[in-house]
């Protein structure tokens, strides 16, 4: 797809969001155009990920990040729809524990890796650490500032040890959020969703923007590069993310394992 490279942040690219138009569709104009595509990639993913699991000798980790409403949790379940739940663990990361923050920050991040053979979603993750935690300067600049290397380090180290890094940003525009924000106040089925803090977050919007930024700047790199995926549209969106996806784990170029026995010998009784 045309998109594919045009929406991975190049290692050190300074990047300028408002370059990036969250409506962007490629060249489909509507949902309908984009289903059959999804329904192969669907396929194809579900056939990679049962060699994943049988081959073991690789995991995938898929993260995702991006303002309130972005689609996050859409994503997590159109994409992955139909995938063996038993070789995929999905994460959210929340404010963190006590506990946790006894800790260095990427401790809860490295426990929640996946394990050879699996994919395992981050729903947020340690990126968390560099915006949040920038925006409403809970810690000291001189300690969130060094862990754009730290995060690097760490994923190198994950890469190393056969672990695929796939990471998205889901970009939606203000107004977007807007509507589906004010669409979850209308929808009773939706009110569960609506918490006084995305209202709140919504006004540091521009300083997100730009902890957003350097974070695209500062942690893509060759072994786990950032995508900008235009997610105003969720259909478009699934879209990029599941061909991204299929992508990566066709280029693992997986082999079924030999058997262990001689099957040519193998008589089962009646
Ligand atoms: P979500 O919005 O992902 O559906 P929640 O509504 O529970 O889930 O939000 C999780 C909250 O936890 C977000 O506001 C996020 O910024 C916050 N959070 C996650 N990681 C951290 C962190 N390391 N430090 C502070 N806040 C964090």
């Amino acid at each position: 797809m045309e998109l594919q490279t045009k929406n991975i942040v190049t290692p050190g690219e300074l990047v300028n969001l408002d370059d990036h138009p969250p409506e962007y569709t490629g060249t489909y104009e509507k949902k309908g155009q984009t289903k059959k595509r999804l329904k192969k990639l669907h396929k194809q993913l579900l056939e990679l990920q049962g060699l994943l699991y049988a081959e073991s000798q690789h995991a995938v980790l898929i993260i995702l990040q991006g303002m309130d409403t972005c689609g996050k949790d859409g994503t997590i379940r159109r994409v992955m729809s139909g995938i063996n739940v038993q070789g995929c663990d999905v994460f959210s990361f929340k404010v963190p524990t006590t506990d946790e923050l006894s800790r260095d920050f990427l401790w809860r991040a490295h426990r929640s890796v996946p394990s050879k053979g699996k994919i395992g979603i981050f729903n947020r993750s340690h990126y968390e650490d560099v915006l949040v935690v920038r925006v409403h300067n809970l810690v000291p600049e001189s300690v969130w500032s060094q862990r754009y290397q730290q995060i690097n380090d760490f994923e190198r180290m994950l890469v190393e040890n056969g672990t695929v890094v796939l990471k998205f940003y889901l970009h939606i525009s203000k107004d977007e959020q807007k509507e589906r924000l004010e669409s979850r106040i209308e929808d009773p089925t939706k009110h569960w969703k609506v918490e006084a803090s995305d209202i709140r977050e919504r006004a540091y919007w521009e300083d997100y923007m730009q902890a957003y930024e350097v974070m695209l700047q500062k942690c893509s790199t060759e072994w786990a590069p950032w995508h900008i995926i235009p997610a105003n549209k969720k259909w478009y969106r699934n879209l990029v993310i599941a061909e991204c996806v299929v992508d990566a784990l066709k280029k693992l170029d997986m082999r079924y394992p030999e058997p262990s026995v001689d099957i040519t010998k193998l008589r089962i009784d009646d």
